[in-house]
């Protein structure tokens, strides 16, 4: 079969900034284009080395405080192309560590402030009390389910959209029922598991706004078969929300 064309896949900093399976989402958003009729080539970005050209699609993952600081001093290098790539549309994930650092900052329980990209109008605050388990969302992408395990506690900006409203977890900070955030194409969220494998529709919103962007037209999506992604989601929402 000829491809409907190829998107590039960044994922960024894989060795410091991928925990509790998010790697799985790069593998997802890969295999789905492939399974879509689309080429996926998937490119690592690691500290210090030329930031890949052509990216349609950037992912990061979750990291410890310890794998953040590593990174900070390459996102500064890079913010103004990540910044520059945000406002053209280009989708992205970023999840709990990058996404804080995608934020306006991020101070450590110890009171280390790693300043942020500030492409979402988030702020990030450590915590003694960490917020873990289960998540259950109502998102513009139907029910999305995941996993946390965070000890930032993030506060929206007045005016920024978040990803979804809490059913059943903490998500930003256990006090406002709102979780991650969105702004443009560039998607903020706590929630690994990995996210995408079971969150289908989260996945190929990202790959919609991936196709338009690398090669100006509308997604053309395949019959994909997700009935073990929909039947595990939709128990995991049976069980926690009833
Ligand atoms: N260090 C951050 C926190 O605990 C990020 C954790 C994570 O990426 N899972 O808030």
């Amino acid at each position: 079969m000829t491809s409907k064309g190829r998107i590039n896949v960044v994922h960024l900093y894989p060795r410091e900034m991928s925990i509790y399976g998010d790697l799985g989402n790069t593998r997802c958003l890969a295999s789905r284009l492939r399974w879509h009729g689309y080429e996926a080539e998937v490119r690592q970005h690691h500290p210090g080395h030329p930031f890949p050209e052509d990216a349609h699609l950037v992912v990061g993952g979750g990291g410890q405080d310890s794998g953040q600081a590593r990174v900070e001093d390459d996102l500064a290098r890079n913010a103004d192309l990540l910044r520059a790539l945000a406002e053209d549309d280009t989708p992205m994930l970023m999840v709990c560590g990058t996404y804080q650092l995608f934020g306006r900052s991020f101070t450590t329980v110890q009171g280390t402030v790693l300043p942020g990209l500030g492409i979402l109008d988030v702020t990030t605050r450590g915590n003694p009390k960490r917020m873990i388990g289960p998540v259950v969302l109502e998102t513009d992408y139907g029910e999305v389910v995941g996993y946390e395990n965070h000890s930032g506690s993030t506060i929206l900006g007045e005016g920024q959209r978040p990803l979804g409203r809490v059913r059943h977890g903490s998500g930003n900070n256990g006090n406002d029922r709102t979780e991650g955030a969105v702004t443009r194409q560039v998607h903020g969220t706590y929630l690994h598991g990995p996210v995408l494998p079971a969150n289908p529709a989260l996945a190929d919103a990202l790959i919609a706004a991936a196709v338009r962007r690398a090669l100006g037209r509308d997604f053309e999506p395949a019959q994909v078969d997700d009935t073990i992604a929909d039947t595990a989601r939709t128990r995991q929402v049976k069980r926690l929300v009833g």
